[in-house]
């Protein structure tokens, strides 16, 4: 009698654990490795940054083989290093910066390459406040040499911001992290196969040239 009344209890807790389980290993991978850029982000903003990962003794870790959590797509600006921003070592990141953080086609290659080779599962494309390449776009004119081809790469976004409220750079700051967010979610064959797959997800987000926050762009 008494194990007959126990028995549909041990029932709903092994399916409640199971369902808690599942839920965790859908509250996935790339979760943890967001949040330890946001957390890394916060040590910086609140100087107290760990350093972690920088010494000897990691260096000759990752001498051995590379295996990175995650990729940072950012501006090639001075003032925006990932590893410092936040708060990361030797071998945490894998980083595409151009003026601008646009993708072009050896971009791409690099990615798909940390993706399909190094088995990351998390790309943050990383624009920043007051972006020049950005600001060039949106005050237009004509710039020389190869500079013209950033402008023209990121000009497109800023058309289709002039209508809209608020400040027409940010705007486009924001709207040329989603543009490329949106380009690697669709780019052929590796990329989009990944993000199909549940295997890679692509955030954007934002850097405060100011308070040195991360904001992640929803
Ligand atoms: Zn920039």
């Amino acid at each position: 009698m008494e194990i007959k009344k126990i028995y549909p209890f041990l029932i709903s807790c092994l399916f409640l654990a199971i369902n808690l389980f599942a839920q965790h290993e859908t509250s996935t991978w790339t979760d943890i490795q967001l949040q330890r850029l946001i957390d890394g982000n916060k040590r910086f903003t609140d100087s107290k940054p760990m350093h972690g990962n920088q010494t000897r003794e990691r260096r000759s870790e990752v001498a051995k083989g590379q295996k990175p959590f995650a990729v940072v797509v950012t501006c090639s600006d001075s003032r925006v290093p990932p590893e410092i921003i936040f708060d990361q070592g030797l071998g945490d990141l894998f980083v595409i910066r151009t003026a601008g953080n646009i993708i072009d086609d050896i971009g791409l290659g690099s990615i798909e390459y940390a993706v399909e080779h190094l088995g990351v599962q998390l790309i943050v494309v990383l624009g920043h406040e007051r972006c020049g390449a950005v600001d060039a776009a949106v005050k237009g004119g004509h710039a020389g040499g190869h500079i013209q081809n950033l402008i023209e790469a990121i000009r497109p976004v800023v058309e289709k911001e002039k209508n809209n409220k608020g400040d027409l750079l940010d705007n486009s700051v924001k709207a040329n992290v989603q543009m490329v967010v949106k380009q690697l979610n669709s780019s052929e064959p590796i990329l989009k196969e990944f993000v199909h797959e549940k295997k890679l997800t692509i955030v954007g987000a934002r850097y405060d040239l100011d308070d040195g926050v991360v904001t992640i762009l929803h």
